[in-house]
């Protein structure tokens, strides 16, 4: 049995996004079109749980995004229960912070703002990393408070969504904000970006990573173009983890835009953790 709005799509005739949509256009700003004859099915078994399966592939700029652009707030559920502090993490939240102090100066008493801290293992390691910093944890779902790794007087766990706490009046100005695999989940990650600048204290650091559209190179030859008959739209619908998987020059394009690049890789967080290709962005408010 399905409904008018999935006839319409297995006939590859309209857009093939369900009523939950709220975006229409890609990051590059153009308007998605003919959905349901662009996309492209991801077949890599490790990635099939984390990504969606199908994705559309902007003719424009080559980004990924899910088929329909929203994200269901069961899938934080999904995410808690898994969430734990293994020695990757610890391993990876080290190396983050010799990689920052290798390329800029942070002062001892930053105000730092880890946005999507997750169990806080970063957050942590930044606050053991300078000695007077204040660091604000922000995360959306507020049973992982019960979660949070260490007990840092000077971590300050803030639950709620990201841009409710950039909003708010009372907050303080950061002189660091972390932004690290967050950015993939967002459905206007570039609003997020320009709240980020202005809630940036002066000469205020950005760190950003997140998985590009180079992750499915190494799956070669896929993803592959699939047609609309072949695809599962009730599953390309529901899947949002991963709402975009972004062309790394668009990546270096979107923060450059707004903030001065102090450096920039796709292999230093890739070669810590073998699950994706990261792009790293440190930026500097001008
Ligand atoms: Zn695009």
């Amino acid at each position: 049995m399905f409904s008018k709005a999935f006839e319409r799509i297995f006939k590859g005739r309209q857009p093939a996004y369900a009523n939950n949509n709220t975006r229409e256009s890609c990051v590059c700003g153009q308007i998605r079109r003919n959905i349901a004859n662009n996309i492209f099915q991801v077949t890599n078994k490790e990635t099939d749980l984390i990504y969606p399966k199908y994705y559309y592939k902007c003719r424009r700029c080559g980004s990924f995004s899910a088929v329909n652009i929203y994200f269901p707030q069961d899938k934080y559920e999904d995410n808690f229960q898994h969430l734990s502090v293994d020695d990757l993490k610890r391993r990876l939240a080290a190396s983050r912070v010799e990689w920052l102090k290798s390329h800029a100066e942070i002062a001892d008493d930053a105000i730092i703002f880890d946005l999507g801290a997750g169990e806080g293992a970063f957050a942590h390691a930044l606050a053991e990393a300078f000695p007077r910093s204040q660091v604000y944890a922000v995360e959306a779902d507020e049973r992982i408070g019960g979660k949070f790794y260490g007990q840092d007087p000077r971590v300050t766990f803030v639950p709620g969504f990201i841009d409710a706490f950039l909003n708010k009046q009372d907050r303080p100005s950061a002189d660091l904000i972390i932004l690290t695999d967050v950015l993939e989940h967002l459905i206007w990650p570039e609003e997020v970006l320009d709240q980020i600048v202005t809630a940036l204290s002066p000469r205020g650091l950005l760190y950003m990573t997140t998985p590009n559209a180079r992750t499915f190179e190494n799956d070669a030859p896929f993803p592959l173009p699939v047609r609309p008959s072949q695809v599962d739209w009730p599953h390309a619908n529901r899947t949002c983890q991963h709402i975009f998987m972004i062309e790394p020059s668009l990546l270096s394009h979107l923060v450059s835009g707004r903030l001065d690049i102090v450096a920039e890789t796709d292999e230093f967080e890739t070669s810590i953790r073998r699950d994706s290709v990261y792009s790293t962005i440190l930026g500097r408010k001008r």
